[in-house]
């Protein structure tokens, strides 16, 4: 999934979990760590789209990943390490559970398990539902995300006030 939908899922759980502010911005950070194999994009398009979902999106990596950048933030957030681990991995989860729902147009992404089990694991592959039909999923979930944000910011809750309001200390 993009960026925006990721963010938004996280901050619904993290909403919901009534979670403080270090470990909210904890959680919403390495909810986003997998796709920084967008970065790959330095080396060119093809090298982002054959890249992109795969190795950072294994579980045998990403969770280690989630982790080591769990116990870094949770000294820059001052969060404890066990409640930063927590979060760090269930925001992982969060990442790969909502990347289930990819399209993978260009390879076999979604290699949840690589260097395992090298296919894709997402819903339409296993399905070998069409393109049309996960796009049309991919889009309700968007769709979905974005009417949250809305909904939220009229209601003075806006998903990115965590980052513009004064620091308070952690109950
Ligand atoms: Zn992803």
């Amino acid at each position: 999934m993009d960026p925006f939908s990721h963010y938004m899922f996280a901050w619904l759980i993290g909403r919901r979990l009534s979670l403080g502010e270090g470990s909210l911005k904890l959680f919403l950070v390495v909810t986003l760590l997998p796709d920084f194999d967008m970065a790959s994009l330095i080396f060119g398009f093809q090298a982002a789209a054959d890249f992109h979902g795969t190795v950072t999106h294994s579980a045998f990596v990403a969770l280690p990943l989630g982790a080591l950048a769990s116990i870094i933030l949770a000294r820059v957030l001052r969060v404890g390490v066990l409640r930063a681990l927590k979060y760090g991995v269930l925001a992982i989860a969060t990442h790969l559970s909502l990347d289930l729902f990819n399209l993978g147009m260009y390879l076999e992404k979604g290699q949840f398990l690589w260097p395992v089990y090298l296919r894709s694991l997402t819903v339409r592959y296993i399905l070998g539902i069409p393109l049309q039909f996960s796009l049309v999923i991919y889009l309700t979930i968007f769709f979905l995300m974005f009417i949250a944000m809305l909904y939220f910011w009229r209601k003075n809750d806006p998903l990115w006030r965590i980052w513009f309001e004064l620091s308070r200390a952690e109950g």
